[in-house]
């Protein structure tokens, strides 16, 4: 039977029968790969932190008639301080379902599996969680190809004054602030200079120093109401894992009654 030796980490895991689990395992050479983990939920199993959602292990998977079983896996790390914070573990959620959303069975996306491994590693030990989440947010619309323009206006390709620019999420831009460009952009709104220098970190930074970041509170508050919006134009859906955390709320809709007027 061929089999598959690989390093992945658990995106999703759901439970399947008494003991059992299916996985998505995040690869960096096959994408994403689904999986059944048998006894995987008894306490004794081998299988039980392994294949726990958001370990990194390393698994050999027996693959027969196109259907992948895991055989064994060694953890090599588990993420327990995610599991222990409910906030930590509420934005992780939030970002396997994002990533799931963005990643094609059995496509490798090398940059979307590095990206995954410092997000996990930044979820468990910045300050700010939610700051993380909204960066990584972006950086996979980014690593998808769904980057929003962030140089020059989106509707005339002229650079931008930096201090006098606009955002526009149905153009998917910046826009500039000559009044035949914001005709065409009518839901565009001020973005400040603070919000813009996160937004092409976010989009550009190595991912070695992706999660250097600190904000003041108004500018936090608005890159998060442009990420919140961005990305559910983008996916075309709401994403409502968030949602539980009060922190967010208000920054969500902040974004929207602000005035356009510059
Ligand atoms: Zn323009």
């Amino acid at each position: 039977m061929p089999y598959l030796k690989v390093k992945g980490f658990v995106i999703r895991e759901v439970p399947v029968g008494d003991a059992d689990r299916i996985v998505d395992i995040l690869t960096a050479d096959h994408g994403l790969i689904t999986a059944s983990a048998r006894g995987a939920r008894r306490t004794r199993s081998a299988l039980l932190m392994s294949t726990q959602i958001f370990s990194l292990s390393n698994f050999e998977i027996f693959i027969n008639k196109g259907h992948y079983r895991i055989n064994s896996a060694e953890l090599i790390e588990a993420f327990l301080s995610l599991h222990q914070d409910i906030d930590r573990l509420i934005c992780a959620a939030h970002l396997a379902e994002v990533l799931l959303d963005c990643t094609r069975d059995a496509m490798a996306q090398p940059e979307l599996y590095h990206l995954w491994a410092y997000t996990m590693q930044a979820l468990q030990t910045q300050d700010d969680p939610l700051l993380v989440t909204h960066i990584a947010q972006l950086r996979m619309m980014a690593e998808i190809g769904f980057a929003p323009q962030a140089n020059a206006c989106v509707i005339c390709g002229n650079e931008l004054l930096q201090e006098k620019s606009l955002f526009s999420i149905r153009s998917c831009g910046t826009v500039c602030t000559a009044s035949a460009c914001r005709s065409l952009a009518i839901d565009a709104r001020i973005l400040s200079t603070g919000v813009l220098e996160c937004l092409k970190h976010s989009l550009t930074a190595p991912f070695s120093r992706i999660y250097n970041v600190r904000l003041g509170p108004t500018v936090r508050s608005d890159f998060f109401g442009l990420s919140t919006a961005y990305l559910s134009h983008q996916m075309e859906k709401a994403y409502t894992r968030l949602n539980m955390l009060t922190d967010l709320q208000a920054s969500g809709q902040a974004w929207f009654q602000k005035s356009n007027r510059i």
